[in-house]
């Protein structure tokens, strides 16, 4: 036991995420998450840190403004809890000592001011969205948050989409999928899947991209779940936890 903590310590002074760990864990209102975070560390510490810097994650929580996304049942807007969940992650990924940039933090998108037609703001808002994604390193991590919506109301759960253009894509869309299957929905058969032309940041991305629909707003157990600030909190630690585990 004493021989591990030593080890933990001796790990990570040098990244001095050790105060930040412990800071998160003293003031976290969720005491399992703070277990699960200190027994994620060890395991990390175990395994040793990853070469190099950590990458910069850009979180891009979607729509927002009057793009409100898909509406669901209860007359849930998606982009509410795309953000909500996207400043939650952001806030767990700066606790394991990640930089975060965000695409929005407020209702907002990221169209052109120019841009006089819904056409044009939607275009231009996803070009300023790819614009941040092609300025990042290579070795950088872009993050999209959804809502998933399908007709008929069965379907649920997470899934993770990657980009099929670089072979890390799919790596970090398991290590999130498996992730939070392990830690949230064990009942959760779904698997990552490649992003069609339907989804263009993914589709013609040249980084390291997901996108996490976290569930089905047309159901309604996922819809109650996603709409708690617990269960927000529980699914954004999930997603931190995949990139955290995602090795380059
Ligand atoms: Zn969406």
């Amino acid at each position: 036991m004493k021989r591990m903590k030593f080890m933990f310590v001796l790990r990570f002074r040098r990244k001095r995420m050790l105060l930040t760990m412990g800071s998160l864990v003293a003031g976290c209102a969720f005491t399992a998450l703070g277990i699960f975070l200190v027994q994620h560390a060890a395991r990390r510490a175990a395994t040793g840190p990853v070469a190099g810097p950590d990458p910069v994650i850009l979180l891009d929580a979607g729509h927002g403004g009057e793009d409100g996304g898909a509406v669901g049942l209860g007359g849930v807007v998606e982009k509410e809890l795309n953000l909500a969940i996207t400043l939650k992650v952001e806030i767990y990924l700066r606790a394991m000592g990640y930089q975060t940039i965000l695409t929005r933090s407020t209702d907002t998108d990221l169209h052109d001011a120019a841009a006089s037609t819904v056409r044009d703001r939607k275009t231009t808002d996803i070009h300023n969205r790819f614009a941040m994604m092609e300025a990042l390193r290579d070795k950088d991590l872009f993050v999209s948050i959804h809502m998933n919506k399908f007709p008929g109301g069965g379907a649920h759960g997470t899934q993770v989409f990657y980009s099929k253009n670089t072979p890390q894509s799919a790596v970090l869309a398991e290590s999130i999928q498996s992730n939070v299957i392990r830690l949230l929905q064990p009942e959760n058969t779904r698997k990552i899947k490649p992003s069609g032309d339907s989804i263009y940041l993914l589709y013609y991305a040249k980084k390291t991209a997901v996108l996490v629909e976290c569930g089905f707003i047309s159901n309604a157990g996922d819809v109650e779940k996603l709409q708690d600030d617990g269960y927000q909190n529980r699914l954004a630690f999930a997603i931190a936890c995949g990139i955290l585990d995602f090795r380059q």
